[in-house]
């Protein structure tokens, strides 16, 4: 069988930061990634599903009041996501689980991560967006807060020159979205890293002193790789699925595998304008987030706000409403026409959740995701659309809601189904990303996170990669 130092799955922010490092240290390195190697010539200005699903997964959950939406390409969610990469505020790390404990391990806080968010923004060239690169959306939404005395600000992205295409979240042609394939997995290759896609890990088992990692090709064959030690990096839906595949060959595997799922506390709605009050704009153009971020009710609700501006087909799939209930009909097309272009402003609400939802396979040993709508959830939903509303109605603006009666359209954050812990009965890997009773088994990606990041995640599940990887890369032979 072929033999390596260490076995990574995925190649996402926790795949690929532990990667390059490991093969910094000298070690021999494998990438298992499911998806393809596709580069700028691969991407479509399109958001038609069939080309959409040739790079993203989507997961309904098991009552179909939601979905989750994740990279399934070389690069993971960094080559399809809307780039806004922000450090979690201090106050995120002191927040509780549902059972009203400490959800982060104590020595793991913004502090600790500071060191390690520098080093991720200085390999992907992260910075805050000029006032020329906000489109007139994010500009609009500014207004709202303006009006009301209140603060926002640009956001951080790891963007240079951007043309404002509009297309993100269907893979940059243009090369200015510096995602995993300009930093981090050139690096690692260059250290001799080897990245393989099409190649879905189906099993791990400890073999021969190590782990034999089992994999299917798209082509239809399979493959093994042992590995002195092995990193499951595969996001937080599809790592405890791949652990509960292969339960049965890891004894003593935490019970907390496939808990906690929390979607990062995430709420979207719109809001409908009032006629004339605000300039001209068209909601979608410009990028897929636009760039305008506020923290001024974080004191309050522990919530950030965020613009969004959806493409139009993400737009005409969702169940927009409004309170008392949108016309219908000839009625519903003319209102919806004449404030598609320039009166609905999308946004989005990121806050700390515990979580309630689950992850568990079907028994072809795929994954299955449940967010149940606690009374906690709706509690907090409620709370997020009192914001949005306080802000409607200062600006003449009515909230138009995103569900009636499911979660709200929030899809693209899953976090915590194998979350760190300093308590092995209460938690999946210690602090240092070791999976409890494994030695030698390591996750690394956001699956490890125990709460929310009150802001887009990428950033934390990066740096906290970055923190396992420095620890890792001091590892020599067991
Ligand atoms: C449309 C969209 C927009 C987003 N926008 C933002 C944003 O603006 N800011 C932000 O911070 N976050 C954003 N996110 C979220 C962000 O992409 C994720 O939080 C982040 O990528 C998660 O990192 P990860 O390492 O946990 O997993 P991923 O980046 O998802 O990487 C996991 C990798 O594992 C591979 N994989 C899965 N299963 C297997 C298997 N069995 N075998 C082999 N490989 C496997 C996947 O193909 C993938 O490449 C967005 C996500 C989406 C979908
Ligand atoms: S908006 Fe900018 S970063 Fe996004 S796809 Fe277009 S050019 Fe690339």
């Amino acid at each position: 069988m072929e033999r390596h130092d260490w076995v990574i799955v995925g190649s996402g922010f926790g795949g690929c930061i532990p990667a390059l490092r490991l093969a910094q240290a000298g070690a021999s390195v494998v990438v298992l990634e499911r998806g393809r190697r596709n580069t700028a010539k691969d991407f479509r200005f399109s958001w038609d599903p069939r080309y959409l699903l040739t790079i993203v997964k989507a997961l309904q959950t098991e009552d179909f009041s939601s979905f989750f939406r994740y990279g399934n390409t070389l690069g993971g969610g960094s080559v399809v996501f809307s780039g806004a990469m922000l450090r979690a505020p201090s106050e995120a790390f002191d927040a509780l689980d549902e059972e009203g404990a400490p959800a982060w391990p104590a020595s793991i806080d913004r502090a600790a991560l500071d060191p390690h968010f520098d080093t991720v923004e200085t390999m992907m060239g992260v910075r805050q967006a000029t006032w020329d690169e906000v489109p007139k959306t994010g500009a609009v939404f500014a207004m709202l807060f303006d009006r009301m005395g209140l603060t926002c600000d640009r956001g951080r992205f790891p963007y240079e020159d951007c043309r404002q295409c509009g297309f993100c979240e269907a893979g940059c042609r243009f090369d200015r979205k510096k995602s995993l394939l300009f930093n981090y997995i050139p690096a690692a290759e260059e250290q001799g890293a080897q990245f393989r896609t099409e190649a879905d890990v189906r099993t791990v088992a400890p073999h021969d002193g190590g782990f034999r990692v089992r994999y299917a090709t798209s082509a239809g064959g399979a493959g093994e790789v042992w590995g002195r030690r092995v990193i499951v990096a595969a996001n937080a839906i599809e790592t405890p699925a791949l652990l509960l595949r292969s339960a049965a060959d890891l004894p003593g595997l935490s019970e907390h595998v496939g808990l906690h799922l929390n979607n990062n506390g995430d709420v979207a709605w719109y809001w409908m304008l009032p006629e004339g009050r605000f300039p001209e704009f068209v909601h979608h153009k410009g990028r897929t987030n636009a760039v305008m971020i506020s923290y001024a009710y974080w004191a309050e609700h522990r919530i950030s706000i965020h613009t969004g501006c959806p493409p139009p087909a993400v737009i005409s799939g969702l169940d927009i409403h409004r309170e008392g209930g949108l016309p219908w009909g000839l009625e519903h097309k003319r209102l919806m026409h004449s404030i598609y272009r320039n009166r609905m402003l999308g946004a989005l609400a990121i806050g700390l959740v515990p979580g309630w939802g689950r992850v568990r396979i079907d028994g072809d040993g795929n994954a299955k995701a449940a967010l149940p709508m606690t009374e906690g959830l709706r509690a907090y939903i409620n709370r997020v659309v009192g914001v949005a509303k306080e802000i409607g109605e200062a600006n003449g603006a009515e909230v138009l809601r995103t569900s009636k009666d499911g979660y709200e359209h929030a899809d693209a954050h899953p976090l915590g189904t194998c979350r760190m812990g300093d308590d092995p009965a209460r938690s999946v890997v210690d602090p240092l990303g070791q999976v409890h009773g494994q030695p030698g088994l390591f996750i690394t990606d956001g699956s490890t996170l125990p709460g929310g990041t009150g802001v887009n995640p990428s950033l934390t599940i990066a740096a906290n990669a970055e923190r396992i990887a420095a620890h890792l890369a001091t590892l020599g032979a067991p």
